[in-house]
């Protein structure tokens, strides 16, 4: 005669280990409902899988390293005019990533350019891809100490498996030439294959200074934006919202942003 225990025995060696946690339960539950066979099934399977996707999707969070949580609920669109607030909600279906096109965020500071970038990255964590971001200035670095112990392309691996990489803040440091070659072969290698979400404060024309180098930056540009979106913001920096308006005109103090 089988009881819970031989059941259980039986799951956790499947590793089927929320489904035994849960059969007693479930058991009785069935019991006391007077369940039909394939209800009480498939409630215990159902369990298994509800807490395995949890989990994979927090392991890809984790790794996702999201700067911060934000999605495009929490974006106030009429604060930021110059954003087109239908095309946001159309990139954040995903249809970009499925094509491996890329989206560039363009602005000053402040505007909501991590912060869109984020949102997507959020709702493709939640379709079940994965996701990386980083900041521009680190990835090189990594990828220039990769380059030199000559492991350049096992560092390559973690910015070109995930299937959206986020590289933020391109254009607050230049870069050497060493550094703009390095840049240049991920975007390559990720050209038609995988989307890349880019945001940077500086317009394209600035891109030779930021690189050092304009024929680099050219070649970079041309296979970043042949398939994209470039969302160019133009407005007021978030961070100061309130800020410019309460202060009277004689204070000399320092603004603070966050
Ligand atoms: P940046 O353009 O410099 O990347 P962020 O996206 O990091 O700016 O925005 C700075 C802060 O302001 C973040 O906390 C972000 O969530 C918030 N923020 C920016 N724009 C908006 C907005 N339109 N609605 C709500 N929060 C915003
Ligand atoms: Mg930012």
């Amino acid at each position: 005669m089988w009881q819970i225990d031989d059941v259980q025995s039986r799951l956790e060696e499947l590793n089927f280990a929320e489904a035994a946690q849960l059969i007693g339960m479930r058991h009785d539950e069935a019991v006391k409902k007077q369940s039909t066979y394939l209800e009480f099934l498939g409630r215990l399977l159902d369990d298994e899988i509800t807490i395995r996707k949890e989990r994979a999707f927090a392991t890809r969070l984790r790794l996702a390293k999201l700067p911060y949580h934000k999605t495009v609920a929490d974006f106030e669109f009429p604060f930021q005019p110059s954003i087109n607030e239908r095309q946001i909600r159309e990139l954040a279906t995903l249809n970009f990533i499925h094509e491996a096109t890329n989206i560039v965020l363009l602005g000053p500071p402040g505007v909501g350019k991590t912060h869109l970038a984020v949102s997507i990255a959020s709702e493709a964590l939640m379709q079940g891809m994965s996701v990386y971001f980083t900041n521009a200035q680190d990835m090189v670095n990594e990828l220039r100490e990769g380059q030199t112990a000559g492991r350049i392309n096992k560092k390559m691996q973690r910015y070109l498996k995930p299937k959206l990489l986020i590289i933020d803040e391109m254009g607050y440091l230049t870069l050497d030439k060493a550094g703009a070659t390095v840049l240049f072969q991920l975007i390559s290698k990720r050209y038609e294959k995988g989307s890349i979400i880019l945001t940077s404060n500086k317009s394209f024309t600035e891109w030779g200074n930021i690189l050092g180098d304009q024929v680099i930056a050219t070649a970079i540009l041309d296979r970043l934006l042949h398939h994209s979106f470039t969302i160019n913001i133009r407005g007021d920096s978030y961070r100061l919202k309130g800020k410019m308006k309460s202060r009277p005109p004689e204070s000399s103090t320092e603004l603070t942003t966050d």
